[in-house]
């Protein structure tokens, strides 16, 4: 298994860890590359989890959501990794120091160059942005299973959040709470996680927004692919 791993990688393939604020998670990174992981594909059950919460909520949705950030990783990313993919992606996981050591240890056997591991993260947002960033804010809501960003209009039906992509149905009081929980995590905890991240085979890469315009998803999504195709 392990001559597998090795023949299918070649040394100068580049695992990315992408980080970006999860207001802006709305693109679809599927349909983009089959190498974009979310969610969905590296980490075992959130779904699951959630469902279960529904039923007998003993918490808040914000206490569930802060533990299921420390989800272990399933089966499929032994097998992602293996893939002789140039470049792989994972979008905003692992989201823990103790998650990114599992990473670690996994990408470890697979013997990349110097540059294993890339991070990219957003650094700074200016004033105008921030502004438009909190705009942003109230239009949308984050899930808790794929933490990606849907606009309320399209998702919001007798006060409750339904996931087009998970079908799981919140109640949007507590889903209103749950975003700006997950925007200020993202902030506060950026920079730690960079911290962590850091390494002498890895790479950090900061990414700066500057206008408004840069948020406009067609503009993003573009920017990220240049980035990372530069990498
Ligand atoms: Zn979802």
């Amino acid at each position: 298994m392990i001559k597998k791993e090795q023949a299918n990688h070649k040394p100068e393939n580049k695992i990315i860890l992408l980080l970006i604020p999860p207001l802006l998670n709305f693109l679809n990174w599927e349909k983009i590359s089959p190498h974009y992981h979310s969610l969905a594909d590296i980490v075992t059950d959130r779904k699951g989890k959630l469902i279960k919460w529904q039923k007998n909520p003993k918490t808040d949705l914000i206490s569930l959501a802060k533990s299921l950030d420390g989800t272990p990783f399933n089966k499929k990313v032994s097998e992602i990794l293996r893939s002789p993919a140039k470049r792989i992606i994972f979008i905003n996981y692992p989201l823990t120091k103790e998650s990114w050591e599992v990473l670690e240890e996994k990408i470890q056997p697979l013997k990349l160059k110097s540059v294993c591991v890339c991070v990219c993260v957003f650094v700074s947002l200016s004033e105008s942005l921030a502004l438009s960033f909190a705009e942003l804010q109230k239009e949308m809501m984050i899930c808790p299973v794929c933490k990606r960003s849907y606009k309320k209009k399209e998702t919001i039906q007798e006060k409750a959040f339904r996931c087009p992509v998970d079908e799981i149905t919140l109640p949007q009081e507590e889903m209103e709470k749950l975003t700006d929980h997950y925007l200020n995590e993202y902030f506060n905890q950026v920079k730690s996680l960079i911290e962590a991240y850091r390494g002498k085979k890895n790479k950090i890469i900061p990414m700066e927004l500057k206008m408004r315009e840069d948020l406009e998803p067609t503009i993003l999504q573009n920017y990220l692919i240049e980035k990372i195709h530069q990498i």
